[in-house]
């Protein structure tokens, strides 16, 4: 990522997120659309670079 982006993100049970301070570790990430939905609304993009925070990998 160039220059000061940042990623925004409040996914707290995701093992990249900074808690408390609305930020993701990672240098980017990947978008993806949400299988099977056609709502027009925030809900059609997921980030498919979460991971869940107990997960070992
Ligand atoms: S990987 Fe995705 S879900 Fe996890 S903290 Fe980063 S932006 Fe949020």
């Amino acid at each position: 990522m160039e220059g000061n982006q940042k990623i925004h993100c409040t996914v707290g049970t995701c093992k990249y997120n900074e808690k408390n301070q609305n930020l993701c570790k990672l240098q980017a990430i990947q978008v993806e659309p949400t299988k099977n939905c056609d709502t027009k609304q925030a809900d059609e993009s997921m980030c498919s670079s979460y991971i869940y925070e107990k997960d070992k990998q």
